[in-house]
């Protein structure tokens, strides 16, 4: 059966010769695991639009759950990305993260629209850095489940004077009620993270935060991330490296 469907290709691993397997989040299909035969020959004429990163139609031939690629055209490469190596290995974090992220079983279109929006902003725009890579990690945590409750402090439940983030309760704590023990955070920081979970994806990006803030909301996040994922991201660890 032929199946058409737009997706975002997050990992490409070598297969038998010049075959190369795919890993792709599709619009309609969730994650696929895609074989492209003969994509390594030279004069390939899928090789633009199943790049690493690459946001592209798809053609493929389904037989009993496994997918073999026809053909695939490229919509966006997102080259800003390509001729820079932090951006390049920013995003290749978003790949990793994603690929994690996305099941087989079930099918998340936000886990797309939040990497193809991500992407678009460190390719396009003028957003920091820290900035689109603490939006990411947060909203993909939502999408995942693990949505932390930052309405007030998860002790007394009052909305001032937040000064802590328990990373692995995902629970803000006011001045009265932290023990220390806990992520420092501030009222920037649990704004920024009220805006995000809140607004749709498209707007994520359009909020104003401070130096400090910003450098708290980035390092919680950062956090979060890898303790709910269970995971030590090596491109985060790789991308860090290079600032
Ligand atoms: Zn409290």
């Amino acid at each position: 059966m032929q199946v058409v469907d737009k997706g975002l290709v997050l990992r490409e691993t070598p297969y038998k010769e010049a075959d190369v397997m795919l890993s792709v989040l599709t619009e309609c299909g969730g994650k696929l695991s895609v074989l492209a035969r003969g994509a390594k020959r030279k004069g390939s004429r899928v090789s633009a639009g199943i790049q690493l990163l690459t946001y592209s139609e798809f053609t493929l031939y389904e037989s009993g759950g496994r997918y073999t690629l026809n053909e695939a055209e490229p919509v966006e490469m997102f080259f800003g990305i390509r001729n820079d190596i932090v951006k390049l290995a920013l995003a290749s974090y978003f790949a990793e993260v994603l690929e994690q992220a996305a099941d087989e079983e079930s099918i998340n279109p936000e886990l797309l629209r939040l990497g193809l929006n991500s992407l678009y902003a460190l390719a396009k725009t003028s957003i920091s850095q820290e900035k689109i890579k603490a939006v990411f990690e947060l909203k993909v945590a939502d999408l995942s489940g693990y949505t932390p409750n930052v309405f007030g402090c998860s002790c007394c439940g009052s909305v001032d004077d937040i000064v802590a983030f328990d990373i692995r309760n995902g629970a803000l704590l006011c001045k009265a009620c932290n023990n220390g023990y806990h992520k420092r955070i501030d009222a920037g920081a649990v704004d920024a993270m009220r805006f995000i979970l809140r607004e749709d994806i498209k707007r994520i990006f359009s909020f104003n935060i401070g130096n400090e803030s910003m450098k708290l909301l980035s390092a919680a996040t950062d956090e979060y991330l890898r303790i709910h994922f269970d995971r030590n991201f090596k491109t985060n660890t790789f991308y860090k490296g290079l600032l």
